[in-house]
C-alpha cells in the first residue's frame, strides 16, 4: 500500500473542524473561499449546514475528474478508494450521464449518492478520516402502467409491430416468448397477428423504459398461441399457455444460438479413417470456438473434466431420465463444476476441439434413461405446467387476461388498460 504524506496533518484538522467550525479550503476554489470568510462570521448554526454539489460524468471523465469537479481533495478520494476495495469495483465504473450529489460540510465530504440512472445507485456515508463509513446499492421501484399494442403482420413482424407502437426490443421478447411453437425465420405468414399486453416504465412520473410482457397471443397460419406471466404461490416465475402449460419445452433443441449440423446421428456410421462401422452417438454443430454452450435444460452437473477422446466434457443429469453430453470444450463456463445446479440457456462451457477432434465444434449427446437418442429428432418433453396448489388460482387469472388480450385485439388503437390487480 502507498504511504500518504499527508495522513498525520489531516486528522490534526480534522480535529481542530471539531473544535471550531473552520471549513477546509480548496485554495483555486474562490467560491469556498468566500464561504469560509462567510462562515466565520455567522452563527454556528448556520456554518454547519451541509450543501448539495451536483456533478454529472461527461465522456472521458474518470472518478478523480467527477472529484476534483466537485472540487475534492485527491487526498479523500484515495483514502475512500483504499479503504473499501470492493465500492472501489463499482464507483470506477462510470458512464457518461452518471450523476453524483455529494453532501458537503465545511469543506468536507460526509455522503454522496451516485445515480446511475433513474432508477438504480450507490449511497456511501464517510467517516471523518474519509474512509468509507458504509455503502449500500439502491433500487427506486418504477412506477408501472400496463399498455397493449396489436397488429396484423403483412410484410414482417418488425413492421407490423412498429406500427402498432412496439420497440425492436418488445418486438424480440415477443418472438422468443412464442419462437418454440413458430419459427419466426420460415413460418411466418400475411395476415398473422400478434396482441401484447406489457409494461411502461415510470420513474418520477417521467417514461424510463419497457417493463415485462404480462400476456401475448401470436396467430400463426391459423393456430392460435398464448403466454400468460404467471407467479405461483412458491414464488417461481413462469409464461403459461391459457390450460397452464409452460410455453417452453424442458429442453433447448440446439445448445448453440448459431450452427450448423456438421455430422448427424447415426447408429450406423462408417469410421472414415478405420472404415468399420462405428456409431456416431450425437450430433456435431460446427461453430468458431469461444462459441457459448448453452445448457439444454435445467439440471446438475455431473461430470465437468477432461476425458480422453470427449476432451473437456460437461455431462448435466436432468429429471426424467435425461443426460445431455457437451464434449470437446475449449473451456467450462463461470463456476460450471461437478456437483453445481445449472439453469436452461446457462452458459456451460464454450466451443473448441479438445480431445479426437479435427476442428472447433460441440459434439451433443441426448441420453433418455442411458439411451443414447438423436437430439434433433427425440420428442422434447414440457417444462413444468403452473403447480398443483396454484391451478386453480392460475385458471382465474389466466381467464381475465384471455380477455384483455381478447379487447385488445378486437379494438384498433393503442391505449393504457386497469386490470384490477
Ligand atoms: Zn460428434
Amino acid at each position: 500500500m502507498a504511504v500518504w504524506p499527508a495522513a498525520e496533518p489531516r486528522r490534526v484538522q480534522i480535529e481542530l473542524a471539531a473544535l471550531t467550525p473552520i471549513p477546509e479550503v480548496v485554495p483555486e476554489d474562490r467560491s469556498l473561499q468566500d464561504a469560509a470568510i462567510a462562515a466565520s462570521e455567522i452563527s454556528l448554526d448556520n456554518a454547519w449546514q451541509a450543501e448539495t454539489i451536483r456533478i454529472e460524468v461527461e465522456p472521458g471523465d474518470t472518478l478523480s475528474h467527477v472529484f476534483d469537479r466537485a472540487k475534492i481533495l485527491p487526498t479523500t478520494l484515495f483514502r475512500m478508494l483504499n479503504s473499501d476495495k470492493e465500492l472501489e469495483r463499482r464507483l470506477v465504473r462510470l458512464q457518461p450521464g452518471n450523476v453524483f450529489e455529494f453532501q458537503r460540510l465545511d469543506g468536507q465530504i460526509l455522503s454522496f449518492t451516485l445515480h446511475s440512472s433513474r432508477i438504480e445507485g450507490i449511497q456511501v456515508t464517510l467517516n471523518d478520516d474519509a474512509t468509507v463509513a458504509d455503502w449500500e446499492a439502491f433500487t427506486n421501484e418504477p412506477t408501472r402502467m400496463t399498455r397493449w399494442a396489436s397488429g396484423t403482420i403483412d410484410d414482417s413482424l418488425f413492421l407490423a409491430a412498429r406500427d402498432a407502437g412496439l420497440s425492436d426490443t418488445m418486438t424480440m421478447n415477443l418472438a422468443q416468448l412464442f419462437g418454440w411453437d413458430v419459427d419466426f425465420a420460415l413460418d411466418i405468414r400475411q395476415g398473422d397477428e400478434f396482441t401484447v399486453i406489457y409494461e411502461e416504465l415510470y420513474v418520477d412520473g417521467e417514461y424510463f423504459g419497457e417493463g415485462r410482457i404480462l400476456a401475448a397471443s401470436f396467430v400463426n397460419q391459423g393456430n392460435e398461441f398464448h403466454a400468460i406471466r404467471y407467479t405461483d404461490q412458491r414464488g417461481v416465475t413462469e409464461y403459461y399457455d391459457a390450460e397452464g402449460r409452460s410455453v417452453r419445452k424442458a429442453f433447448l433443441r440446439t445448445p448453440l444460438e448459431f450452427a450448423r449440423i456438421s455430422s448427424h446421428f447415426n447408429p450406423n456410421r462408417r469410421h472414415p479413417i478405420l472404415n468399420t462401422i462405428r456409431a456416431h452417438r450425437g450430433t456435431d454443430y460446427a461453430a468458431p470456438t469461444g462459441t457459448p454452450i448453452r445448457a439444454a435444460g435445467d439440471g446438475r452437473v455431473v461430470e465437468a473434466r477432461y476425458n480422453g477422446g470427449y476432451g473437456n466434457v460437461v455431462v448435466l443429469q436432468h429429471g426424467q431420465g435425461i443426460r445431455t453430453l457437451y464434449a470437446h470444450m475449449s473451456r467450462f463456463g463461470n463456476g460450471v463444476r461437478s456437483g453445481v445446479n445449472v439453469r436452461q440457456g446457462q452458459i456451460i462451457g464454450y466451443v473448441g476441439t479438445t480431445g479426437a477432434s479435427t476442428g472447433p465444434h460441440l459434439h451433443y449427446e441426448f441420453l433418455v434413461n442411458g439411451v443414447h437418442v438423436n437430439p434433433v429428432t427425440v420428442r422434447l418433453p414440457d417444462a413444468q405446467p403452473v403447480h398443483s396448489e396454484s391451478r386453480e388460482d392460475y385458471r382465474q387469472y389466466a381467464q381475465t387476461m384471455m380477455t384483455h388480450l381478447q379487447s385488445a385485439r378486437n379494438s384498433v388503437a393503442s391505449a393504457a388498460l386497469s386490470l384490477n390487480e
